[in-house]
């Protein structure tokens, strides 16, 4: 439902009496965010991974999201007090001995932001489990978020290193003629990505709820089936049994 200043500001021939409007309006409902820093990285911090969101009204005005917009004009020079819940039933993070496959295109790499950052800081003092990551964008140059992150931790015996059993495959979906996306990638790591599987890993989604998390889900199905020569039904009661055991954990948003 469009917003009520939305519909007065359309139809302006709408005379309603303030009374009124404050009775229609409802409460400004919470917004919730994906953590994206590790707070043994950054103590007594919260990163934030936010878009701008953004889209047209059937009468071609150009509407932005009212909190996304709010925060991306905050000044960061600036100390505004904000109201924040953090939700209690989040699932705890994953511990360093359990191998990892995250799959979080655009803002979706905001919660894995936050899962590498910590495996970095507990490298330091235990063996930690391999950790692949496939992250999607429309182009290398316009919205590669935290590239220099994700490449840092590709390198040497990062995280995320050939070294650590790890690796970082990124879709660029509009750099070529044909749409590239994340599932393309994990199709092409099919192997690794069984291999990481049979070895107990746990897989996590974040992102964009519209067709991502199915078709992610369907690739993956494809994935155990072929690599592990199973028939498509017993690969999807495969992934149910990844579910229920609580290792296949999916954070999306429209
Ligand atoms: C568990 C969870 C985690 C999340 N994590 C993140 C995160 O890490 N980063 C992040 O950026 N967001 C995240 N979100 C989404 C976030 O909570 C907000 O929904 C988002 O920022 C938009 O809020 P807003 O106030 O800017 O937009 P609003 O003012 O709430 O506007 C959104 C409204 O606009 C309408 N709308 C939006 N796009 C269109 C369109 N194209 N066409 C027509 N109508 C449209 C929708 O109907 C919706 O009611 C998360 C959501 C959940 C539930």
């Amino acid at each position: 439902m469009p917003p009520a200043l939305q519909v007065l500001e359309d139809f302006p021939s709408v005379q309603l009496p303030f009374e009124w409007l404050v009775q229609l309006v409802p409460p400004l409902k919470t917004r919730a965010f994906s953590i994206s820093s590790s707070p043994s990285a950054h103590p007594n911090q919260v990163h934030l991974t936010v878009s701008v969101v953004s889209w047209m009204t059937p009468f071609k005005r150009k509407r932005y999201g009212l909190c996304s917009t709010w925060l991306a004009g905050l000044d960061p020079h600036k100390r505004v007090p904000i109201p924040a819940w953090f939700r209690r039933d989040s699932p705890p993070p994953p511990p360093p001995s359990l191998p990892l496959i995250l799959i979080g295109p655009g803002t979706g790499c905001a919660p894995f932001r936050a899962f590498v950052e910590e495996r970095a800081v507990q490298s330091v003092s235990w063996p930690i489990a391999p950790v692949i990551f496939f992250f999607g964008c429309r182009n290398e140059d316009s919205d590669f978020l935290y590239r220099d992150f994700w490449l840092s931790h590709t390198d040497g015996k990062g995280v995320l290193s050939e070294e650590k059993g790890g690796g970082f495959f990124v879709a660029f979906s509009r750099d070529q003629p044909h749409e590239v996306y994340v599932q393309n990638k994990m199709q092409e790591q099919s192997e690794r990505v069984w291999n990481l599987l049979s070895a107990g890993a746990a897989v996590y989604i974040a992102g964009s709820s519209t067709k991502m998390p199915a078709d992610v889900h369907s690739c993956l199905e494809e994935i155990v089936s072929r690599e592990g020569g199973l028939p498509r039904e017993s690969a999807a009661r495969w992934l149910r049994m990844l579910e229920r055991d609580g290792r296949y954990v999916i954070e999306t948003w429209s």
